[in-house]
C-alpha cells in the first residue's frame, strides 16, 4: 500500500511526516518505526493490513471506562511502533517488524467491518495492540467503513504523531486512550526514544476536538514516579484538558529491557490521592485488587454509579443517558 504524508526530493530521498521523527528515508530503507520502506521514491507500508492480534475485548480493556462501560469491542492489531519503550508490554509486536509481508494474510477493511458487525454485543474497533499509527492508512479506510456501519472507533495510541494526520484521524476516531508515559522530556527521550511535547500537543487536539478521552499513566518505580512529576503532569492535565479528564494510573511489571521491580500498591495508592486533588475521574490500573480506584464515583454526590470487579462492570446508579440518578450529575460516561 502507498502511503501519504510525505514528500520525496530530487533524489528520491523522502521526509516522512506522519509523526514527530520526521524520519528521512533513502531509497530502500526504512524509517524509525520500520514499516515504512522509501521504494524508488514512493513511501510504502509494510505491513498494511496484517493483523497480528485481535480479540472481542471488554472495552475496560482498553483501557475506557466512561465510554460505553460493560461493553465489548472488537480490537484489532499488527506489527510495529515508532517508540522504541524498553519497558513496552507488547514489545513481542511492537518491536517485531515482518521482514517481508509475504507469507502474512492481508486483510481488508471491508472483511474487518463485517466481522465486527456480527459480532455479539460488539460495539465497534479498537485500533490497538501495537500503535495504531503504523497502520494509519488502513485504520482511516477501516474506520470510514465501520462509521457507514454504525459501529464505533477507538484508537489506543502513544499519542506520538503530527497534527495534520491526527486532524483527519478525529474525524473518524470516537474515542482515545493516549499514554502519557511521563512529564518529563529526559525520560521520553532517554527511554522511548520520543519527546513530551507532540504528546501533549495531540491531547490538547483530541481535546479541542470534543471527541472522548482517556489518558493511561503507567508507573514505573525509580523512572517516573516522582510526585513533583506527577503534580505537574496532573495539574498540566487538569489545566489545559479539564479536571474532568479521565486518568488511569496503571501498575507496571518488569517487561524487555526493564526490570526494576513492579509498582508497589503504596506508590499507586499516593499518586491515586495525589491526582484526585486535581482530577474528579482517576483510575488504578493492573492492579487486581477492588478495594480503591476501580469504581466510578459521582463527583457531586458521591454515590458510587459504576461498580467494577475485574472486567465486569455494574452501572449501579446511571440513567440511560449516563447521569447520575442520584443527584442528575452528568453526563458521566457515554451510553449513547
Ligand atoms: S511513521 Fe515511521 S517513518 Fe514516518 S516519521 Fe514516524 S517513525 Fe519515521
Amino acid at each position: 500500500m502507498i502511503t501519504k504524508y510525505y514528500n520525496t526530493n530530487d533524489n528520491n530521498s523522502i521526509i516522512c511526516e506522519l509523526c514527530p521523527h520526521n524520519c528521512h528515508i533513502k531509497v530502500d530503507k526504512t524509517g524509525i518505526c520500520g514499516v515504512r520502506r522509501n521504494v524508488n521514491g514512493n513511501l510504502e507500508i509494510l505491513s498494511s493490513g496484517i493483523i497480528a492480534s485481535s480479540g472481542l475485548d471488554p472495552i475496560e480493556k482498553k483501557p475506557l471506562y466512561h465510554y460505553y462501560p460493560g461493553h465489548k469491542i472488537y480490537s484489532i492489531g499488527g506489527y510495529g511502533c515508532n517508540l522504541k519503550c524498553t519497558f513496552c508490554q507488547n514489545h513481542e509486536i511492537s518491536q517485531n517488524v515482518p521482514e517481508r509481508s509475504n507469507g502474512f494474510r492481508h486483510n481488508q477493511p471491508a472483511d474487518l467491518v463485517a466481522k465486527a458487525k456480527f459480532l455479539p454485543e460488539n460495539i465497534g474497533i479498537a485500533y490497538t495492540y501495537n500503535e495504531p499509527t503504523m497502520f494509519f492508512e488502513f485504520m482511516v479506510q477501516t474506520a470510514e467503513l465501520a462509521k457507514l456501519e454504525g459501529l464505533k472507533n477507538v484508537m489506543v495510541s502513544n499519542g506520538f504523531i503530527n497534527l495534520k494526520p491526527l486532524d483527519e484521524l478525529t474525524e473518524l476516531i470516537d474515542a482515545f486512550n493516549i499514554d502519557l508515559k511521563s512529564f518529563s522530556d529526559n525520560f521520553y527521550k532517554e527511554l522511548t526514544g520520543g519527546r513530551l511535547n507532540p504528546v501533549l500537543n495531540t491531547l490538547s487536539r483530541i481535546k479541542e476536538s470534543g471527541k472522548h478521552l482517556e489518558i493511561s499513566f503507567l508507573v514505573i518505580p525509580t523512572k517516573n514516579d516522582s510526585l513533583d512529576d506527577s503534580l505537574a503532569m496532573f495539574n498540566w492535565i487538569a489545566t489545559n484538558l479539564g479536571e474532568d479528564t479521565i486518568l488511569h494510573i496503571n501498575k507496571y511489571y518488569p517487561a524487555y529491557k526493564m526490570q526494576v521491580h513492579p509498582t508497589s500498591t503504596s506508590t499507586l495508592v499516593e499518586l491515586y490521592e495525589l491526582a484526585k486533588t486535581k482530577l474528579k475521574f482517576v483510575y488504578i490500573g493492573n492492579l487486581h485488587s477492588e478495594e480503591i480506584g476501580c469504581n466510578t464515583q459521582c463527583p457531586s454526590c458521591s454515590a458510587t454509579v459504576i461498580k467494577r470487579s475485574g472486567y465486569h462492570t455494574s452501572l449501579s446508579a446511571l440513567d440511560s443517558k449516563g447521569y447520575c440518578k442520584i443527584c442528575g450529575y452528568g453526563p458521566i460516561v457515554i451510553l449513547d
